[in-house]
């Protein structure tokens, strides 16, 4: 096998993941998750040969990369909420937007002891982050893939959390047990099939499209959520739903027109772009 110091490994692949036009780090991270070394330590190993075993794992793995698989489903983690959770081609990698989402539930979280459900919950990062930082939460997640599920429970379980999982379309498997919810959260698919076309390469070809797209202008999922909340939400419970960046003022004016709703509040992520909407039921 070829002869390489960490730095011309990094060098050649830095290069290649530029010409195909992927941001460079993602040759860092692979390599940090392979060698279990932080940036800098690799840094001061630069001039080190790289160690046959790592070297033909980073080479068969960045070969993945180049075709554009995302580093995440490559190591088989992402970071979420400063945990790490299990992902697959089955589960959406979470995103960093919706660690805003909750980050904005739990400032919104003023009682102890309440019911939350999460819709949609693919690996299960919302449900199982708001369940750590909230113990006293009861959580309750859902969604309508069979193999979120199983990854979304082998994460709980890995963050030794404590997670009621319900498999089932939208909030069915809470009205066929009778649960009512204090707070739900959803981040649910919102993407228009329009909207495929401008989408990039690593997220089309390798996300699940169910984890993705939603029809009537990514809405279908909200609307048929809303449509069935009285069953499930107590009275000035709380929703707070991710949303996509141009479906803000939409989906505000449609609630309004609906719903009897309070407090509803459009707010934006780190970007400034529109990404959630949060307001509280009024029983109609
Ligand atoms: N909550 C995770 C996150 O934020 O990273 C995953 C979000 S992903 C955008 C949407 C999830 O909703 C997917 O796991 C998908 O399987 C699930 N899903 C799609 N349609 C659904 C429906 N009608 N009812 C429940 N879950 C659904
Ligand atoms: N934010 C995700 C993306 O840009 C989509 C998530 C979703 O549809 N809920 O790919």
């Amino acid at each position: 096998m070829d002869n390489y110091n960490f730095q011309l490994l990094l060098k050649e692949t830095y290069d290649e993941l530029s010409a195909r036009g992927f941001e460079t780090s993602r040759a860092d991270w692979l390599l940090e998750d392979i060698t279990r070394m932080s940036r800098t330590e690799i840094a001061l190993n630069f001039q080190e040969k790289v160690p046959e075993n790592i070297l033909s794992e980073y080479l068969s793995y960045r070969e993945r990369m180049y075709k554009g698989e995302p580093v995440q489903y490559i190591a088989g983690f992402a970071e979420f909420y400063g945990r790490k959770f299990k992902v697959n081609k089955d589960v959406l990698i979470p995103r960093p937007e919706t660690e805003e989402l909750v980050y904005q539930t739990l400032q919104k979280i003023h009682k102890k002891h309440l019911v939350l459900c999460d819709i949609g919950t693919g690996s299960g990062a919302i449900a199982i982050s708001l369940k750590k930082e909230r113990p006293d939460l009861s959580v309750i997640a859902t969604d309508i893939s069979p193999n979120a599920i199983a990854i979304a429970k082998e994460n709980a379980k890995l963050l030794e959390t404590e997670v009621e999982f319900l498999l089932g379309e939208s909030l069915k498997p809470l009205i066929d047990r009778n649960i009512q919810v204090d707070i739900l959260v959803s981040n649910p698919p919102y993407i228009s099939y329009d909207e495929q076309n401008q989408m990039a390469e690593t997220v089309l070809d390798y996300e699940p499209h169910l984890a993705l797209f939603a029809h009537d202008d990514g809405l279908a999922i909200y609307k048929d959520i809303l449509s069935n909340l009285d069953k499930v939400i107590t009275q000035g419970g709380l929703v707070i739903f991710e949303i996509g960046y141009l479906q803000g003022d939409i989906l505000k004016t449609y609630i309004q027109e609906n719903y009897n709703i309070e407090n509803l509040e459009i707010i934006k992520d780190i970007n400034q772009n529109n990404r959630m909407i949060q307001f509280n039921w009024i029983n109609q």
